[in-house]
């Protein structure tokens, strides 16, 4: 049971940790605000990242992802690997061809969020791009988990992960993923932390991956992303342009619909919450030029108490807008992080965001991982 600060009002779907109500977020920005901000802040400075989008006047302006840092001289981006020398922009690596993260061989069927239209489960787009008509079992896909982010979702599910970016380490390079390739790999799924603050990085390992696959003669090699859609466009499209080429699917977690729900959970400015809307239209842009497997794949986490029935209705009616066909995966929200003090998603709380996608338009609606359901609110 938490209280808001600002209303006073308890209850289980009130997060301590946040300290405010969702509906004193949206209806008392000013107030809700300096609350939320110092949450962030905190949790940051504490893990050693960088705590907020950096703003020097004569800063290195970089654009290697959507959060729009300007880094002053010897200073880390948001990402908190990304360092201004004075003359240039590098990683802690300090070589382009390596990053932080690691990857590992993920036997199908994988917990994929795409699963309901997961070529390596389903089948779907066979024979182009499926080895079999059901399911690719006995062979893998290459789980490359980039380490960093540039969001800070209060309920993250990689949080022990979130300092590989301060340590600098382990250490992944392009050649290791090269070699990753083998007869028994099907697709490769870049997520993390997110590959969108590596974007140079995964756009040329992908392509070397795939030069790779074709040496090898293989007949599907799928190129997916897992990400929160906070990409430089540009550098977004061309990462889109291999999925559209080789049959993967691009699967965006679209947090919440208001600004300010979105920075409460995870961190986003508005300008953010603008960039991931209008790389989620770009994506969805090109979702007809091939229906299987789909291009695109959006999934939301049901925040008990946040991510409420006013975030889903505006959500669904933006995806629905876009094309009614895009599959919406809801998933369950489990107590994790910085968010212990909220339950699990209740079965209501699904039961009523399918029904609103549904009454929304959306044809393919499902729910990620029903056994964590609970029945707290
Ligand atoms: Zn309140």
């Amino acid at each position: 049971m938490g209280k808001c600060i600002l209303c006073g009002r308890t209850a289980v779907t009130i997060s301590g940790s946040i300290g405010v109500c969702s509906e004193c977020i949206r209806s008392n920005w000013r107030r809700a605000y300096p609350i939320l901000r110092d949450k962030h802040v905190r949790i940051r400075e504490n893990l050693g990242l960088t705590p907020e989008t950096p703003s020097a006047s004569n800063g290195f302006k970089c654009t290697i992802c959507g959060r729009g840092c300007s880094i002053g001289v010897n200073s880390k981006g948001y990402c908190s690997f990304r360092v201004y020398d004075g003359v240039s922009l590098k990683t802690i690596t300090n070589d382009p061809r390596s990053a932080i993260g690691l990857y590992y061989y993920d036997p199908h069927p994988t917990n994929c969020v795409a699963f309901p239209v997961c070529p390596a489960i389903t089948g779907k787009g066979y024979p182009e791009y499926a080895l079999t008509p059901h399911g690719e079992k006995g062979y893998y896909n290459i789980a490359v988990f980039m380490g960093g982010c540039n969001l800070d979702c209060l309920y993250c599910q990689n949080w022990e992960y979130r300092t590989m970016s301060v340590r600098g380490k382990p250490l992944l390079t392009i050649n290791d993923l090269v070699k990753a390739v083998n007869e028994y790999t099907t697709c490769v799924c870049f997520f993390g932390g997110d590959p969108g603050p590596w974007s140079t990085f995964v756009l040329e390992a992908t392509r070397e991956m795939i030069r790779r696959a074709e040496e090898l003669g293989l007949k599907v090699f799928r190129i997916c992303w897992e990400t929160n859609g906070l990409w430089n466009p540009l550098l977004f499209k061309k990462a889109v342009k291999y999925s559209v080429e080789t049959g993967g699917i691009v699967k965006i977690d679209f947090k919440a619909w208001s600004p300010e729900i979105y920075y409460a959970l995870t961190g986003a400015e508005a300008r953010h919450v603008e960039l991931i809307k209008k790389n989620i239209e770009y994506v969805a842009s090109l979702f007809n030029t091939r229906r299987e497997p789909p291009l695109l794949v959006i999934s939301t986490l049901l925040v008990p108490g946040y991510v409420d029935e006013y975030e889903i209705d505006r959500m669904t009616k933006f995806i629905a807008s876009l094309n009614p066909e895009i599959p919406y995966v809801f998933l369950a929200f489990h107590p994790d992080y910085e968010l212990v003090d909220l339950p699990r998603t209740s079965h209501r709380h699904m039961e009523k965001a399918i029904e609103i996608a549904k009454r929304n338009g959306l044809k393919n609606v499902y729910i990620g991982n029903e056994w964590l359901l609970g029945y707290d609110y």
